[in-house]
């Protein structure tokens, strides 16, 4: 009998390298090690004309000035520097936060911490598609709301929230908005200037960058009213350190490839995971779309319910032939259903029997027919 071949479905957890950014990277790691903040000789010139253009790349892709991106170690990092640096500076009777419900948990236990500094916390509550109650967020944005965050696209279900109306409504109240764009810049243009975002995160490596990079886009202007959240020297100004040039080349690659190839990207992607959606319903009784519809969500994105099957059970099975997973690679160390499945109003056993799976740039046809038929013979044994 001849071994399936194995099949990446979990491209919302990480995407692999794109080779043409790795090509790009290289050099840097070797014949061009300087260090991009010596200013005194031309190895640190040259290191600093590529981190530069790299930033240039990233501010092209979502609409900003390049003096706006600030590179960060991923979307982790600088949802906390959003998050903190903002909180830690506002001002009585701005001291009240609002995030989305399904929000990453950088986001979410950075605006807890700030309970610590006298902020209050509120959850913004999400509908079964995992779209923001709106009417909540007028209402409470009535009452001394300093800062917003809700996030682009939903890393677990897709849910695609209306960035432009969120950021109006939050800046007719005199708040500040930050958006988590982590899993939003593979499947859409978002341009900040006329979204109206003051700030937005996202990380290299859910956009066929490499890992342990990210940028933070902070608004002209905004800076002063943020406090650092490390201290040491001053290479960028909210975040101090030693760039990593071959990481900020490889980010900066991997955003003019996504801008040039994005248009057709999403919809080779959308119809990928439309026959992934169509093979699995024929063959699974009873499976139910989880989340918003499939028009309305991540291109990449699918999440289904399979009821009387215990997920974590069904992925073991599966491997080591297919990647898919229940939720956030971030939280699978945590016990208890993905808080996010539970803010859409899946109980416990419900939440359990959700699989998320997502295919990206290098998925092909004939993977997701295969891992369709693996997925669901695997299912047949654990009913
Ligand atoms: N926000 C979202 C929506 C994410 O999906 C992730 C990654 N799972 C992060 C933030 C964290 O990104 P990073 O791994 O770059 O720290």
């Amino acid at each position: 009998m001849t071994e399936p071949t194995a099949v990446y479905l979990d491209y919302q957890s990480t995407t692999p390298v794109d080779p043409r950014v790795l090509e790009a990277m290289l050099p840097y790691n070797s014949q061009e090690f300087g260090n991009p903040h010596s200013s005194d000789h031309a190895w640190g010139w040259r290191a600093r004309k590529e981190v530069e253009g790299a930033r240039e790349s990233i501010a092209a892709l979502i609409g900003a000035d390049s003096n706006e991106i600030i590179f960060t170690s991923g979307a982790t990092e600088a949802n906390n520097i959003a998050v903190l640096g903002i909180g830690r500076m506002l001002p009585k009777g701005k001291k009240r936060i609002l995030v989305s419900a399904i929000e990453h948990k950088s986001v979410l236990n950075s605006a807890f911490s700030l309970i610590n500094v006298n902020c209050t916390v509120e959850l913004i509550p999400v509908d079964i598609a995992g779209a923001i109650d709106l009417v909540f967020l007028r209402k409470e944005l009535q009452n001394g709301v300093g800062l917003v965050s809700v996030m682009a696209a939903n890393n677990e279900i897709g849910t695609i929230q209306d960035i432009e109306l969120i950021s109006s409504l939050v800046h007719s109240y005199g708040s500040i908005f930050h958006t988590d764009a982590a899993q939003a810049l593979n499947y859409s243009t978002l341009h900040v200037n006329s979204m109206d975002v003051d700030l937005l995160s996202s990380s290299g490596h859910k956009i066929y960058g490499p890992k342990g990079i990210g940028f933070l886009y902070v608004k002209h202007g905004l800076t002063k009213f943020m406090q650092p959240i490390m201290f040491g020297g001053d290479q960028e100004y909210l975040r101090p350190g030693t760039l990593p040039t071959p990481l900020c080349i490889g980010l900066g690659k991997a955003a003019s490839l996504l801008a040039q190839d994005r248009p057709v990207e999403i919809e080779r992607i959308a119809k990928l995971r439309n026959l992934l959606f169509e093979e699995l319903s024929r063959e699974i009784e009873n499976l139910q779309l989880v989340g918003p519809s499939m028009e309305n969500r991540h291109a990449g994105n699918l999440n289904i319910a399979l009821p009387g099957v215990e997920a974590h059970q069904l992925i073991s099975l599966l491997q080591p032939n297919i990647a898919v997973s229940t939720g956030s690679a971030c939280t699978s160390g945590i016990p208890g259903p993905s808080h996010v499945l539970s803010a859409i109003g899946l109980n416990k056993t419900e939440a359990e029997s959700c699989l998320r799976l997502s295919v990206g740039r290098f998925t092909h046809a004939d993977e997701v027919v295969s891992a369709a038929r693996m997925i669901s013979d695997a299912v047949k044994l654990v009913v």
